[in-house]
């Protein structure tokens, strides 16, 4: 049994059994994981804040068998409840709900959750997760109306997130690839999303991964 120093980000917490509880996790190194506390439920107020959801610690982790236990908290971050923002908790959820979700993005949330939290700030959060997970819209049909893309090079809108075809409007980009690049260079110069354009990229991200994100009502 070897014990590790860990920095993870808090995406939920499960009570288990009469006294424990469970912290579903993203660590820097073990990635997704499940953490056992033990009489985590009874501990005092004085840990209580650092097992909310959103707060980043670097903790011992014991692994026994195939399970992880937290031994011990070194250092916590942690955030207040009343400085909850919606985007953090659509943010946690989404992290929650990607099965595979990669150890390196510990670092991209990390990000997220030590920021201001603005609309902003999370519009480069979705954008660099969902980029890097390859869960990005696709430019092969239209953003609005769903017709297939014709032949390269296709007008993009950066504004809609993709391909828009001619019977739609005409983009501010012309992408001549399969790839994001040349959209992405546009957003970074806008840097943030329009309301619309994180919708659909929302909704392409719950379709790939056949779910609804409830915390999405909270930007309403
Ligand atoms: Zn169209």
């Amino acid at each position: 049994m070897r014990e590790i120093e860990e920095q993870f980000a808090i995406l939920e917490r499960i009570p288990y059994r009469e006294t424990d509880l469970l912290l579903s996790v993203l660590g820097e190194h073990i990635g997704k994981e499940l953490l056992t506390v033990r009489s985590g439920r009874k501990i005092p107020n004085r840990w209580k804040s650092s097992f909310l959801e959103g707060s980043i610690l670097l903790g011992r982790i014991l692994r026994v068998k195939n399970h992880h236990v937290l031994t011990g908290v070194i250092t916590e971050k942690y955030v207040p409840y009343e400085k909850y923002s919606p985007f953090m908790i659509l943010a946690l959820e989404m992290f929650s709900k990607t099965p595979s979700v990669d150890r390196s993005s510990f670092q991209i949330l990390e990000k997220f959750l030590t920021s201001e939290q603005t609309a902003r700030d999370f519009d480069q959060f979705l954008v660099s997760f969902m980029v890097k997970e390859s869960l990005q819209p696709s430019l092969n049909s239209c953003v609005v109306c769903g017709e297939k893309r014709e032949q390269f090079p296709i007008s993009a809108s950066v504004y809609l997130g993709g391909y828009v075809c001619p019977r739609c409007g005409s983009g501010d980009v012309e992408l001549t690839d399969v790839d994001y690049e040349s959209l992405l260079k546009t957003y970074r110069k806008v840097g943030e999303l329009t309301e619309n354009m994180r919708a659909y990229w929302l909704d392409v991200l719950e379709s790939q991964l056949s779910t609804k994100f409830v915390s999405r009502e909270g930007l309403k």
